[in-house]
């Protein structure tokens, strides 16, 4: 038998899912500042992949290549240049990684392309250090790393609590078939909860949201037996009319899939990407392709969900 301890290796690939939140329902302000969310997570396989690959002692390299590459930042205020800061401090080691980023997420859409990197960064050092963190240390480091880099390693569908990071796997039937309209322009997520605030304040009666929102029973059902009608019925976004406010453009795109026939459209996250849903792959295209000849668009994908978690692809 080989007791031999395998080689380290030198390069560790890991690829994480970008998501569509098919609910998300903000609740009250929370003493720590976040907003008590319930969002249903789904993993669409639109994903991102880091490269770590072995680097001088306590030097963290970061470069980005792919999807919207120049508006990614390359300093120590990279997702994942944080992420593998955490892992070191976190497990003693000064080791250091030259981080290679191809991103296919849009950057600043709402989709947690930022939080995907972060996950495929923890895994990836992970593998490559040999630091040994289980799932649950990860899942720790991922909690403190931003409210949506815990789904980003767990992938398919779960519910997310809290401020979203308190996580709890749902069944879900796939494949469901998504158009993605890329919108021109970012929204960063601080600006369109504070619209949201602000929004509200001028609605008394929206003043005093639950502390915790409930999921909606038919939008489960729906993902768990993959009815993309009902499930396109009861997709909700309560930072939509904030994104909309920020972003007027957003309704004209909306109007534009529903016309070409998705079943339900929804801003994604904070925005400003539009999701759409369509009854199967063939609709997905020409609602693709109805959505390509909006000027208020800058670029259009087909996608599926849900997709796994990230994970290692190559050492
Ligand atoms: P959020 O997770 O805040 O909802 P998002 O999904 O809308 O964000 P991201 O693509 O994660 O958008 O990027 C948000 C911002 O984070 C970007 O504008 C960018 O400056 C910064 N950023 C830091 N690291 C990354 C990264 N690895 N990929 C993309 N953006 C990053």
């Amino acid at each position: 038998m080989n007791t031999a301890t395998p080689p380290t290796p030198r390069s560790v690939t890991a690829t994480a899912p970008g998501k569509i939140n098919v609910q998300l329902s903000v609740g009250a302000h929370r003493p720590d500042g976040y907003h008590a969310l319930t969002t249903v997570f789904l993993a669409v396989a639109l994903h991102d992949t880091v490269t770590a690959t072995l680097a001088a002692t306590g030097r963290t390299t970061v470069t980005v290549i792919g999807t919207d590459a120049q508006r990614v930042p390359t300093d120590a205020t990279n997702l994942a240049a944080r992420a593998a800061q955490l892992l070191r401090e976190h497990h003693g080691t000064d080791a250091g990684v030259a981080l290679h980023i191809t991103k296919r997420i849009p950057v600043a859409g709402g989709m947690a392309g930022g939080s995907a990197d972060a996950a495929a960064t923890l895994l990836a050092c992970n593998a490559l250090w040999n630091t040994r963190a289980t799932p649950a240390q990860l899942h720790a480091l991922a909690t403190e790393l931003g409210s949506d880099v815990p789904f980003a390693l767990l992938g398919q569908a779960a519910l997310g609590r809290g401020r979203g990071e308190i996580l709890t796997d749902l069944p879900v039937t796939g494949p469901l078939h998504w158009v993605l309209a890329v919108a021109h322009g970012e929204l960063a997520t601080p600006a369109a909860y504070a619209e949201h605030d602000r929004l509200h304040t001028l609605r008394p009666a929206d003043a005093h949201p639950s502390p915790q929102p409930p999921a909606d029973p038919a939008l489960l059902a729906a993902l768990k037996t993959g009815d993309a009608t009902a499930l396109g019925a009861a997709l909700v976004n309560d930072l939509q009319p904030a994104a909309l406010s920020l972003h007027p453009a957003l309704a004209a795109t909306l109007h534009t899939g529903r016309t070409a026939g998705a079943l339900g459209s929804i801003v994604s996250g904070s925005g400003p990407t539009c999701a759409f849903l369509a009854a199967d792959a063939h609709t997905a295209k020409s609602v693709a392709r109805a959505l390509a000849t909006s000027k208020a668009v800058r670029r259009v994908r087909t996608v599926s969900g849900p997709a796994p978690g990230a994970h290692i692809t190559t050492r």
